[in-house]
């Protein structure tokens, strides 16, 4: 039967590791934390970027109206980093996971594309990426192979180009979420990764998934919101904690 509430003592190991081994439709929704360990900084907490600079200038339109080379210089700034970086064992093994199950879909908050380097060829990106432009006068969208070297990018039309991100207040695609919300309900098993679990409408994908009857797991440095409705938690660092328990799943015998 399942708990309801916060959990009295944690589900061990086995608990996580028999509810990914059993599942068919299996839904990953991940956060900045998965790519902490390739080097890029959260929003919050620790090392958050949100420490050093104001989200309102520079993710939110009213920032980039007042001063879109700022926000370019920024979001160049964090193109640089990423292209710089390597997708770690964690996305490794969340591309794993997408060779493994019948029924897949990675959802995530992360604007990095890491997932895509690491093999993952199906993403709902729900915020968008860092590695695309969208035009500000008939929102028309490109690709970015490379980070940008002048700042802010034209248009051909002559407009100003934005990056293809959602900003604070602004609504999420229509698409990529019902695609997310979609995959929630129906999963056996929504694990979550690295995500404060603070930012909505994603924060709310693992409420769907337990109304239907599936298992939610969560994996973070520390306990969140999530935590307290989550069917297990294991905190440590997703690198880490998550080839353990793939390790188990690909290798039952522990051959
Ligand atoms: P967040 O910054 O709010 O929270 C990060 C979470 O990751 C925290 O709960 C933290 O405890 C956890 N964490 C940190 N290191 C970890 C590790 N090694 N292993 C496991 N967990 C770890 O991030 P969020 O929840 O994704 O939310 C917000 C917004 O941040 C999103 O809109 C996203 O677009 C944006 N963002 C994206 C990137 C990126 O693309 N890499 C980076 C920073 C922020």
């Amino acid at each position: 039967m399942r708990a309801s509430g916060p959990a009295t003592s944690a589900p061990s190991l086995d608990t996580v590791v028999d509810h990914l081994r059993r599942a068919r439709a299996v839904c990953v929704l991940t956060g900045a934390g998965v790519s902490a360990e390739s080097g890029i900084p959260t929003f919050r907490g620790g090392d958050g970027l949100w420490d050093r600079y104001d989200p309102a200038e520079l993710a939110s339109e009213a920032g980039f109206r007042r001063d879109p080379r700022l926000v370019w210089e920024w979001y160049a700034f964090r193109q640089r980093a990423i292209a710089s970086a390597r997708p770690n064992a964690a996305h490794e093994t969340i591309a794993a996971m997408e060779r493994h199950y019948p029924r897949f879909t990675l959802v995530t908050q992360n604007v990095d594309g890491l997932h895509q380097r690491a093999g993952n060829a199906k993403v709902v990106e729900l915020h968008g990426s860092i590695w695309r432009t969208r035009c500000t006068r008939d929102g028309t969208v490109a690709a970015i192979s490379e980070p940008l070297t002048s700042v802010p990018p034209m248009c051909r039309c002559g407009a100003l180009l934005r990056p293809d991100v959602t900003w604070f207040g602004e609504p999420l695609d229509r698409t990529a979420l019902e695609t997310a919300m979609s995959a929630a309900s129906g999963a056996d098993v929504l694990l979550v990764v690295g995500t404060s679990s603070a930012v909505y409408p994603a924060a709310a994908l693992p409420g769907l998934t337990r109304k239907a009857g599936g298992k939610v797991i969560e994996l973070n440095l520390e306990p969140t919101p999530l935590s307290a409705i989550a069917d297990a938690s294991r905190f440590g660092e997703a690198g880490t904690l998550l080839p353990s328990i793939w390790s188990r799943i690909e290798n039952p015998k522990g051959l």
